[in-house]
């Protein structure tokens, strides 16, 4: 199994996903460490994360992404 995502190591040995663009003011930086990498991808799914293709974006991003699109078009129809 290929597993091009990137992961935040802690000193324990524990591994995160990181929020990959950190957009939001309130952006979560980073999921919860967990045992491996798989536990932590788990993880990022079960709290709804979105899977871009290259990494997870955490939900608030994932929100403020949605606001920028609607800015964006709300400013084209003007
Ligand atoms: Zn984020």
């Amino acid at each position: 199994m290929s597993d091009e995502l990137s992961y935040i190591e802690n000193a324990a040995g524990q591994f995160a996903i990181p929020c990959q663009i950190k957009i939001a003011a309130d952006c979560a930086q980073a999921g919860k460490f967990c045992g491996d990498k798989e536990d932590a991808r788990h993880w990022a799914e079960e709290e709804c994360w979105i899977f871009s293709g290259e990494g997870y974006l955490c939900d608030h991003c994932h929100q403020q992404i949605m606001r920028n699109i609607t800015n964006l078009q709300t400013k084209k129809m003007n």
